[in-house]
C-alpha cells in the first residue's frame, strides 16, 4: 500500500498554506476559496495528464477531480481539509441545483456524480474521523462501503506521479493582467505549489476575465486560465445554498 509521499514530506509548507486559509472567517469568502482551489487542482490535473503523459483508463474529467480530492485531502490540515471539502461539495450541489437539465453527453459527469464522487473520496481517505461529513453530505451506505478502496486506489494511482513530481524543475508561471482577489489568491496558490511540486516544464497560469465562469487547460498553449467571473458567480452560488 503506498501512500502520497511527496506531501507528507512537506507538512510544514502544508501548515502554512492551512494558516494563511485559516484566516478567511468569513463563510462565503472561505466558500469562494475552498472551490477556486478546488477547480484550480482540478485544472492542473489536465495539465499533469498532459505534460507526464499519464495514460487515463476512463474520463480524464473523473482523473482531474480525483487528484484535486486527494490534494485538498493532502494539503490542508485535517479540520481546514475538511472545511473545503463540504466546500467543494456544496459547490457540486450549487451548480446541481441551477442547472437546466443533466447533460448525459458531456464530457464531464453529472454534478450529482461528482458531489457523491468527491464525498465518497474524501470520507474514504479517513473514515475513521469523517463518518459525520459522510452523513451530513448524505453519503448512502452504499456507497460508503466501498470509499476506503476508491481512495486507496486513487492514491495508489496518482501517489508515485505526485512523487515524480517532486524532483522536477518546471514551475508554475503566475500571470495576471488583472488585479483583484482570485487573481490575489491563485498567485498565492502558486507560490504554495511551486514549493512543494515540480512539472515537466513551466506551466503558465492566467486569471482574466473569460465572459463565463469557467476554467481551463489550453493542451496548445500548455497554460491553465482561470476565469475571474468565477468570484462572482461562487458568490452568487453561495447566497443560494
Ligand atoms: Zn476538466
Amino acid at each position: 500500500m503506498k501512500v502520497i509521499m511527496t506531501v507528507a514530506a512537506l507538512v510544514s509548507q502544508a501548515v502554512l498554506a492551512t494558516v494563511v486559509w485559516a484566516q478567511i472567517d468569513n463563510a462565503e469568502d472561505r466558500f469562494v476559496e475552498s472551490n477556486l482551489n478546488s477547480v484550480f487542482y482540478h485544472e492542473l490535473g489536465h495539465a499533469v495528464i498532459d505534460l507526464m503523459q499519464l495514460p487515463i483508463f476512463g474520463q480524464e474529467e473523473d482523473a482531474a477531480d480525483v487528484l484535486s480530492v486527494l490534494m485538498i485531502h493532502e494539503l490542508f490540515e485535517k479540520d481546514a481539509a475538511q472545511i473545503v471539502a463540504y466546500d467543494a461539495a456544496f459547490g457540486f450541489q450549487a451548480e446541481a441545483e441551477a442547472s437546466d437539465g443533466t447533460y448525459f453527453w458531456d464530457v464531464h459527469g453529472p454534478d450529482e456524480q461528482r458531489y457523491y464522487n468527491l464525498v465518497c473520496l474524501f470520507y474514504g481517505g479517513s473514515v475513521d474521523t469523517r463518518e459525520e461529513l459522510a452523513d451530513e453530505l448524505d453519503l448512502p451506505e452504499e456507497r460508503k462501503d466501498s470509499c476506503e478502496d476508491e481512495f486507496q486506489l486513487a492514491s495508489d494511482s496518482w501517489g508515485p506521479v505526485l512523487e515524480d513530481m517532486s524532483k522536477l524543475k518546471g514551475r508554475l508561471q503566475f500571470k495576471s493582467k488583472e488585479k483583484n482577489s482570485v487573481s490575489e489568491m491563485i498567485a498565492r496558490e502558486v507560490e504554495f505549489l511551486n514549493k512543494t511540486y515540480g512539472f515537466p516544464q513551466d506551466i503558465e497560469v492566467n486569471v482574466e476575465a473569460c465572459g463565463e465562469a469557467n476554467a481551463f487547460y489550453d493542451l496548445n498553449l500548455q497554460s491553465i486560465t482561470i476565469c475571474s467571473e468565477f468570484e462572482s458567480h461562487l458568490r452568487a452560488q453561495f447566497s443560494k445554498l
